[in-house]
C-alpha cells in the first residue's frame, strides 16, 4: 500500500503510522569520514541537539526503531549516544549503519552504542584496499582492513547485537567474491544493494545492469538465507527516512526533491509533514 492508497482509503497517515510502526532511517547527519564516490547523501545541515530531541519525541507514537544513519552517525559521538539514550527512554529501539572507522579507530567512545543497539550494521563495499581507495573509503589515506572489519564484527556480535553487513555493488566491485569474509564474522543478515543511479550526483561510468548485480548475488548463493537483495527497483521507495534536518524526504531516484516542514519545529503539523513520504508499504515489509 502506497502512502497515496493510505489516504485514499480514508485512513489517515499518521494513523497508519500508529497502527503499523515502521522502523524510521534517520540521517540526521550529513558529516562523514569518508568520500565514496556514489554517496548520495542530501547536502542539508545539521540543525541542533535541542531540535533533535524535539524531533525524537514526536516520532515516538509514529515508529518502533530509530535507525540511525549519516553521513556517518559516529562523527558527533556526543550527538549520537544522547539521540540513542533518549530514543530507548521514549520506548523505542535503536540500530546503526556505520562505515565502522570510528568504532576500530577510537573504540573507548562507543562503548555504550553496543548496549543501546539492538543492530549494528556495517558498511563493506569491498575487502580489497585497492577497490576501497578507489570508491573514496578511507579517511586520512587509511582503509579499514580485512582483519580490522573482521575485529569489530567480532565485536559487535561478542556484546549481543544483531551483525549486518552492507554491501553496495558497482562497476569497481562487481567481481569481488567476499564469502570468505561472510564465513569468517557470520553476519545475522548481508544486504546486497545495486548502486543506485542518483537524480542528485552523476556517477554514470559505476553504474552496472541489473545481470551484472544479478551474477554477484549468486557468487554468494551460500548465503542466501542471510540475503536480502536490493536491486534499483525494490530500493525504490521502501524507506522512511528523515533528513539532518528532521524532514521526512523521499529517495535520491525522485527528481522533484520534495522534503516536509521540519518536525523540529512544533508547530509542523504532523499530518502534514507524513505527506511527503513516498513510500511503497510493500516494499517496505518485503526487506523484513
Ligand atoms: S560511508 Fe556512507 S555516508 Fe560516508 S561517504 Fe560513503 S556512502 Fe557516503
Amino acid at each position: 500500500m502506497s502512502m497515496a492508497e493510505v489516504a485514499s482509503e480514508k485512513k489517515s497517515v499518521a494513523q497508519f503510522l500508529k497502527e503499523n510502526r515502521p522502523k524510521l532511517n534517520w540521517h540526521f547527519t550529513t558529516a562523514c569520514n569518508f568520500k565514496c564516490r556514489y554517496c548520495f547523501i542530501d547536502a542539508a545541515r545539521n540543525v541542533k541537539l535541542p531540535d533533535y530531541l524535539v524531533a525524537l519525541e514526536r516520532l515516538a507514537p509514529y515508529f518502533s526503531e530509530i535507525n540511525f544513519v549519516g553521513g556517518e552517525p559516529t562523527n558527533d559521538s556526543r550527538t549520537l549516544l544522547t539521540l540513542m539514550r533518549r530514543t530507548r527512554e521514549l520506548g523505542m529501539k535503536c540500530s546503526m549503519v556505520t562505515n565502522g572507522y570510528n568504532l576500530i579507530h577510537r573504540p573507548d567512545k562507543f562503548d555504550e552504542v553496543f548496549d543501546l543497539c539492538e543492530c549494528i550494521g556495517i558498511s563493506v563495499d569491498s575487502l580489497s584496499s585497492e577497490t576501497n581507495r578507489s570508491i573514496g573509503r578511507q579517511h586520512a589515506r587509511q582503509v579499514i582492513s580485512f582483519d580490522e572489519y573482521v575485529g569489530l564484527c567480532r565485536r559487535i556480535k561478542s556484546a549481543g547485537c544483531r551483525l549486518k553487513i552492507n554491501t553496495v555493488v558497482s562497476a569497481l566491485n562487481q567481481d569481488e567474491d567476499m564469502s570468505d569474509f561472510f564465513r569468517e564474522v557470520n553476519p545475522d543478515r548481508i544486504k546486497l544493494f545495486q548502486i543506485k543511479p542518483s537524480m542528485r550526483k552523476v556517477y554514470g561510468e559505476l553504474l552496472i545492469s541489473t545481470e551484472t548485480y544479478r551474477s554477484f548475488v549468486a557468487r554468494h548463493r551460500e548465503f542466501r538465507e542471510k540475503m536480502v537483495c536490493e536491486d534499483n527497483d525494490l530500493m525504490t521507495d521502501a524507506y522512511y527516512m528523515l533528513n539532518s534536518e528532521c524532514r521526512f524526504m523521499s529517495d535520491c531516484s525522485h527528481q522533484e526533491n520534495r522534503k516536509s516542514p521540519s518536525i523540529a519545529d512544533p508547530s509542523t503539523d504532523m499530518e502534514e509533514a507524513f505527506g511527503y513520504l513516498i513510500v511503497t508499504q510493500e516494499k517496505y515489509e518485503k526487506r523484513y
